[in-house]
């Protein structure tokens, strides 16, 4: 009989086996990114749980993409994993993780999508803020940043992506805020996206499954079941 460690290792797909191959790419952010990326990495947005919520936004989106493929093209005989969306919480590394199996991402897509701002709510948020002419973090809460909001709790993001295009490469994104971002190729890497932030010290709360449970269960509707370190939520 399994333990009940082993079942949960069974349907924890977050494995950190992805490695790093050749040298990273480094590019800048689209200026109006950079600034975006400022506003929000300065902010003390009380609310900065919110990020939780708008990852798993963008897994679920990236799932719902799949299914969407799925049905619109021949994906027959293809063996697909579950249609989930895992999350971990590791205390001594101070990390907070989010894996999907949803539609991942090209090397285009990645620059296009995690280095400029194409979201309407994105360039709203930027221009209040700069009428403002202050990093208000009323605003945060009114537009909402998308992805861009794991730098209000990560010194540091990592996105592992492959498409579910066939014979897709795997990549590496990283940034720790600032202008620019590095992209690598990366073995090992699950079709769909997983994202690491890297907290800082002051959001170690987000690293910790009680806390992250509750702020799901607060915040997030999603058609996807969602596991948190292996246990259905
Ligand atoms: P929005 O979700 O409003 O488009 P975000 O800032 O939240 O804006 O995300 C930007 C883009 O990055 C998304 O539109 C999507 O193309 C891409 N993206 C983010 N997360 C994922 C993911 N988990 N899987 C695939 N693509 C993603
Ligand atoms: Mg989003």
């Amino acid at each position: 009989e399994a333990s009940q460690e082993e079942e949960e290792d069974l349907h924890n797909i977050i494995k950190d086996e992805e490695r790093i191959v050749g040298d990273a790419d480094e590019h800048e952010f689209q200026a109006e990114t950079a600034e975006l990326l400022n506003i929000v990495a300065k902010s003390l947005y009380s609310e900065n749980e919110v990020f939780i919520r708008e990852i798993i936004s963008n897994a679920s989106d990236a799932l719902e993409k799949l299914r969407y493929n799925q049905l619109t093209t021949r994906g027959d005989g293809e063996d697909l994993p579950p249609m989930e969306i895992h999350i971990k919480t590791d205390k001594y590394e101070n990390t907070f993780t989010i894996q999907d199996t949803g539609i991942g991402m090209t090397m285009e897509e990645l620059t296009s999508n995690l280095g400029t701002i194409a979201r309407s709510g994105s360039k709203a948020f930027l221009k209040a803020a700069t009428e403002k002419g202050d990093a208000n973090s009323s605003i945060i809460g009114q537009f909402g940043v998308g992805f861009y909001s794991t730098f209000m709790v990560g010194n540091k993001v990592t996105v592992y992506t492959r498409s579910h295009d066939s014979d897709s490469t795997g990549y590496s994104w990283t940034s720790e805020g600032g202008v620019s971002y590095k992209i690598t190729e990366a073995e090992q890497v699950n079709p769909g996206t997983k994202i690491v932030v890297h907290l800082r010290p002051e959001c170690r709360k987000f690293a910790e499954e009680e806390t992250v449970k509750n702020i799901i269960k607060k915040h997030s509707f999603v058609g996807f079941p969602v596991r948190l370190n292996g246990k259905l939520l």
